[in-house]
């Protein structure tokens, strides 16, 4: 079940800044896709590879699916022939991967690195300096079947609210670095991948371009 008002809301919160909406629908039905994609939703974000590859096959061939979860380099392979972004990419082994499967495709795949904003533990995303060294071994030894086109967070799960606009400043921050010192020949550095259903609002505030949003849409994944 989709919750159309929800949807009604949020696409015209996000219309005055065209801030792109990715529909995050992990561990719900093809159904419920379809069900939005009738509205007009045409992005969609999915956490695990069997899941985007079974629904792929079932629902309409111009959606753009997003894989927003973290990717292991033995999967790539699945996701490359058809995936329009990948947002979770945080080391030089893992773009090698997409690179080597974006070429078989002949392709070339949209990635964003992920950066760790948040306070709490986790082993995915990258500091800052990792960032600046990731992007330093791409200048080096470039992948042209890849493009980085910007940076992914996700903020702490938190009640404080200036905690998490201090992150997602944090993070604005680090792609304004990014873009200076590493895309000023091109214009392709664009995507700030920030905001979930309950911090969207301030996401948007501190500048994100694309904002990842489930639960609101979609209810409790239980
Ligand atoms: C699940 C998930 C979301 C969506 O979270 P909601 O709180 O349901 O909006 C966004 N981004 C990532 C990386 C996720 O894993």
């Amino acid at each position: 079940m989709i919750n159309k008002e929800n949807y009604q809301t949020l696409t015209a919160a996000l219309q005055p800044s065209k801030t792109t909406l990715v529909a995050v629908s992990k561990l719900k039905p093809a159904s419920d896709i379809q069900a939005l994609y009738d509205l007009g939703q045409r992005d969609f974000g999915e956490n695990y590879v069997q899941e985007l590859v079974e629904k792929q096959g079932q629902l309409p061939d111009d959606i753009r699916w997003h894989f927003i979860g973290h990717l292991q380099s033995n999967k790539v392979k699945y996701i490359a022939p058809f995936v329009h972004l990948i947002h979770g990419v945080d080391s030089y082994n893992l773009l090698k991967e997409i690179n080597k499967q974006a070429e078989k495709n002949g392709r070339v795949i949209s990635c964003l690195l992920q950066i760790h904003i948040a306070e709490e533990e986790t082993k995915y995303g990258l500091d800052e300096k990792e960032a600046m060294e990731l992007m330093e071994r791409v200048e080096a030894n470039p992948l042209p079947n890849i493009s980085i086109e910007g940076l992914m967070g996700m903020a702490s799960f938190s009640d404080d609210a200036n905690k998490v606009r201090a992150e997602f400043r944090n993070l604005k921050a680090l792609h304004h670095v990014l873009k200076q010192s590493y895309f000023l020949a091109n214009d392709s550095f664009k995507i700030l991948s920030m905001g979930m259903s309950g911090d969207y609002e301030m996401a948007i505030e501190e500048g994100s371009t694309m904002v990842r949003v489930g639960s609101l849409l979609f209810g409790n994944r239980g």
